[in-house]
């Protein structure tokens, strides 16, 4: 009763959004900031080569955002730089996958299981009878891809590029030379599109399928896009700029669970127990972590880790976490 009479009291003279703004308000912006100039001048790691064009991407970019679930962005550092989007996309084509044909042939025809080895690794399909892995790794990710509902080659990349750009908010490009860069030394991944198909695990032409997979890698986003990417998770699937609804509610809980699970493929024990959230990472530089219900941490830096995970990345985002007390299963110490 005493607080409904100082709610009332309050109410009288601030306007009602303001009490509610205040009771819960977060120097988003001051801890961007921080985690910025922290590590802005971590100097270590390399960026990826095997995809020789990646490697001529300048080490030194870095940037960090926050977007909230309504939209708003704090954000400091490098954000109108495009780079490939690599592995990020590979949950946003799950996504695609689960609202085509439901969760349960996510489980069934790819799995769900996190591997615990490198994102290449073509012994992970090996030693499963099941050929089981996750959308997450290579053999997944490009499982995914040829399970999208399609009628063609072009059919297949439209449907996957219109959902990237739903996610994003805006009408992403393919950047050609790391398409060309990257196909032309597809051995390893057309292997894997190979063995699936062998496996009875690829549900596509394997070489139309892999073309599609490396345009969906090599697809531009800057920094600030994959914030809205991840803020679209954040909101239950609707995207907090265009107000379009482009996962269900209902399936957001199993696509952070595989992001959760296997995001930073060997290293996502690692992740969990120290940032606490779902998160995807790519070689291009990119990573996107989720905090559901509230917001999405994005941040872009080529230097990547053995397990190719973008070093200042990885910290910056691990700090935010550890700041603003975010961690799934209570505050993770960030360290
Ligand atoms: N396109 C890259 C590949 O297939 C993605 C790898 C990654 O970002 O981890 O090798």
């Amino acid at each position: 009763m005493r607080n409904r009479l100082l709610l009332t009291a309050l109410a009288l003279v601030l306007p009602l959004g303001q009490v509610f703004a205040n009771a819960e308000k977060v120097d988003y912006q001051a801890v961007v900031d921080q985690a910025y100039a922290q590590f802005k001048d971590v100097d270590e790691g390399a960026n990826a080569d095997y995809i020789p064009i990646l490697a001529t991407v300048p080490s030194d970019m870095f940037g960090v955002v926050i977007v909230t679930r309504d939209g708003k962005v704090f954000s400091a550092g490098e954000m109108d730089y495009e780079f490939s989007i690599q592995s990020v996309s590979k949950p946003f084509t799950a996504s695609l996958v689960m609202a085509q044909q439901g969760p349960a042939a996510v489980r069934t025809k790819i799995g769900v299981e996190p591997t615990g080895l490198p994102f290449n690794s073509k012994m992970a399909l090996e030693l499963y009878d099941a050929r089981s892995v996750n959308p997450l790794v290579n053999a997944g990710a490009i499982a995914a891809v040829s399970l999208v509902d399609a009628d063609s080659e072009a059919d297949r990349w439209d449907q996957i590029h219109g959902n990237l750009n739903d996610y994003a908010g805006r009408e992403l490009t393919v950047l050609e030379e790391v398409y060309t860069s990257e196909y032309e030394e597809s051995w390893s991944n057309r292997a894997i599109a190979n063995l699936l198909f062998n496996y009875g695990r690829l549900y596509s032409e394997p070489e139309q399928t892999l073309r599609v997979y490396t345009r969906q890698c090599s697809t531009g986003i800057n920094t600030r896009d994959l914030g809205m990417m991840g803020a679209t998770l954040a909101n239950e699937g609707v995207n907090p700029a265009t107000g379009k609804r482009v996962l269900d509610a209902a399936h957001v809980p199993e696509l952070l669970a595989i992001m959760a699970t296997a995001g930073f493929y060997d290293e996502s024990g690692e992740w969990m127990y120290s940032a606490g959230l779902p998160a995807k990472t790519g070689v291009g530089g990119g990573i996107v972590a989720v905090v559901p219900g509230k917001f999405a941490i994005a941040t872009f830096s080529p230097p990547l880790n053995e397990a190719g995970n973008s070093i200042r990345g990885m910290r910056a985002i691990r700090y935010i976490a550890g700041e603003l007390g975010v961690g799934l299963y209570g505050p993770n110490a960030g360290e």
